[in-house]
């Protein structure tokens, strides 16, 4: 392979969800649902192929998604963007952040990204010829440090890539640490790719998007999926929302990549964002009880338990059972007791003493029927 592949290996998804399949497992690990989204918007879908909604969309999107993008992040975050210049249509949220990246990095630049980072910002920085610049979120409550965060902006850095909800840790950026992204992204003139995908996915703490604080929507790309929201992690439909110099630096490199997104989920995805308030809240209400659920049963199991403020994902230590490395853990996991989850180390960077702040963490998905989690922490008993 090619040097821009050098170290990246295979993503820990595609081996822990072949592990799962291989040992029949119970799947705590890739962040899907197991019950798919409303059957309204599944029927809209079908309706949209039936109509004869088969064929390319326009590269970014049809325009009635784009006009159900914008009215969304009015209705929720007071966000007002042009459906024509401001809203570009995705291949997933994890096209959004490779095209903003291949669209805005430069070989030699540095990228700053919260740490543990989802794998594949890393990947991205890479292969644009950047370098990603970690900021570690550390444990027990995975907190932005701040000072760490100014400290590690170098003369070559031109972005961040910032994730709120966080995945893997669950926390949501508090304002006074929105505040602080903000004036080091104005002070050194940085263009912020917002990974939101967890935006409706909170419990407690009000997700509020960056792009909100002032100064900051002239530089911030916002990032979101139906995959998380809506329960269609399949259907692979994305977007970008921000002003409209980098919404098509974000599309110069979209388009020829897969130029344009699957049209008849558009459609259905378009319905979807209309659906009512009761919608969003209910989801993130019955999450919430899957959250307490599992977080309570692995805290039985005898694992420190960081209970997520937001995302369907909860953390765990596994040093308490006497577990050194979470990665070793988790290979073993489903061979031993049958589940499997994901481990934080793959998110951080060795350090040069070979230590890693994700160690002994471990990430186990909720967004899973209650059986399902009932059976999972049965299993679990197991290991003591
Ligand atoms: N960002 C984060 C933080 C994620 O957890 C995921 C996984 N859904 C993605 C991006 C990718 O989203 P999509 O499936 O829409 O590509
Ligand atoms: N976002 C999901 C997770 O974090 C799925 C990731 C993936 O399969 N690439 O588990």
């Amino acid at each position: 392979h090619s040097a821009r592949l050098d170290g990246l290996g295979v993503t820990i998804f595609a081996e822990m969800a072949q592990l799962a399949v291989t040992t029949g497992a119970v799947n705590l690990g890739q962040g899907f649902p197991d019950e798919d989204g409303p059957e309204e918007i599944r029927e809209a879908a079908r309706r949209a192929i039936t109509a004869g909604h088969n064929q390319y969309a326009p590269g970014t999107g049809i325009p009635a998604l784009r006009e159900a993008i914008a009215r969304h992040q009015w209705r929720f975050h007071g966000l007002e963007v042009d459906p024509d210049t401001e809203v570009v249509v995705t291949t997933g949220a994890t096209e959004a952040i490779a095209a903003a990246v291949l669209g805005l990095v430069d070989p030699g630049d540095d990228v700053l990204v919260l740490e543990p980072y989802y794998d594949s910002y890393r990947a991205v920085i890479q292969m644009a010829g950047g370098r990603h610049r970690p900021v570690t979120l550390r444990a027990p409550d995975f907190r932005l440090p701040v000072d760490e965060l100014r400290a590690a902006v170098t003369p070559r850095t031109t972005a961040i890539v910032l994730n709120t909800p966080h995945n893997p840790t669950g926390s949501v950026l508090t304002p006074d640490e929105l505040s602080a992204v903000a004036a080091i992204a104005i002070e050194h003139e940085l263009v912020v790719i917002s990974d939101e995908v967890y935006e409706h996915l909170t419990f407690g703490r009000p997700h509020v998007p960056i792009a909100t604080l002032p100064g900051m929507a002239e530089r911030t790309l916002t990032i979101s999926s139906a995959g998380k929201t809506f329960s269609f992690t399949g259907w692979k439909v994305g977007w970008a929302t921000g002003p409209a110099h980098l919404v098509s630096a974000l599309f110069g490199a979209k388009q020829f990549l897969s130029y344009t997104s699957g049209t008849p989920f558009q459609h259905a995805v378009a319905e979807a964002l209309d659906l009512p308030d009761s919608f969003y809240s209910s989801f993130a209400d019955g999450l919430r009880r899957k959250r307490d659920l599992l977080c309570a049963g692995l805290g039985d199991v005898g694992l420190g338990v960081f209970v997520p403020e937001g995302t369907y994902f909860a953390t765990t230590d596994v040093a308490p059972l006497g577990f050194a490395d979470g990665l070793e853990f988790c290979r073993a996991l489903p061979q031993r007791v049958g589940v499997v989850a994901i481990p934080h180390q793959v998110f951080h960077d060795d350090r040069p003493d070979g230590s890693n702040p994700g160690r002994t963490l471990v990430r186990w998905a909720f967004c899973k029927r209650d059986e399902v989690l009932e059976e999972a922490l049965a299993r679990l008993r197991r290991l003591t």
